[in-house]
């Protein structure tokens, strides 16, 4: 399975990712199941930033608010691993609630696809630019 986003939107998140190397970026993904046709940065309030990554839950609320009343639908979220890999840490995994939401993994100018389709777990989603 693949998920498809612009190349323009994808350059953008990895350069937010590059230009943040002390603390994980994050933002929502807005779109379909199968594309995600737009990102919103968020503020990242994680007790410790540099390792963590909590979105700012008045702009996740202000989402999901938004898309009761027509609005885009959050597919999920992009995060940054300013020191690591474009995989899920096992802090991610226990994030995952297997509600099929897209992650997107942004480390060392790459980004990956995760789609969390089990609680505590992730496949990888090939990221189809167009
Ligand atoms: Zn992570």
């Amino acid at each position: 399975m693949s998920v498809t986003i612009s190349s323009e939107l994808l350059a953008r998140l990895v350069a937010a990712a590059d230009a943040s190397p002390n603390a994980e970026v994050c933002g929502l993904l807005f779109g379909t199941a199968r594309r995600i046709e737009a990102a919103e940065a968020c503020a990242n309030v994680a007790d410790d930033p540099a390792r963590a990554f909590e979105i700012d839950p008045v702009a996740l609320f202000a989402a999901y608010r938004r898309a009761r009343v027509g609005g885009a639908p959050v597919i999920g979220h992009y995060h940054s691993h300013p020191s690591g890999l474009p995989v899920p840490s096992p802090r991610d995994a226990a994030q995952a609630m297997g509600d099929g939401a897209v992650w997107v993994i942004l480390a060392s100018g790459i980004a990956r696809a995760w789609r969390s389709v089990e609680v505590g777990a992730f496949v990888e989603e090939a990221i189809s630019q167009i």
